[in-house]
């Protein structure tokens, strides 16, 4: 199986590594102040440094709230 998404659209490396933003980097829903928010998930080009894919690690997190509370 041949996965595009595996490539540098840059340098069309594949070597491609995996990193995550944590700490004060994590992604927050927005609006949702209480939340604990994602880590993003960056898919990093090993030979150029081109971020190919960024992703949240729990993107549930993301669905936003229905707005009809009783
Ligand atoms: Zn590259």
């Amino acid at each position: 199986m041949f996965d595009h998404s595996r490539i540098c659209p840059k340098c069309n490396s594949t070597e491609l590594g995996e990193g995550v933003f944590s700490g004060h980097a994590t992604l927050m829903p927005k609006g949702k102040i209480f939340s604990m928010g994602s880590s993003v998930i960056a898919t990093v080009c090993t030979r150029c440094g081109y971020i190919v894919e960024l992703k949240a690690k729990d993107p549930a997190k993301f669905i936003p709230q229905k707005k009809n509370r009783l």
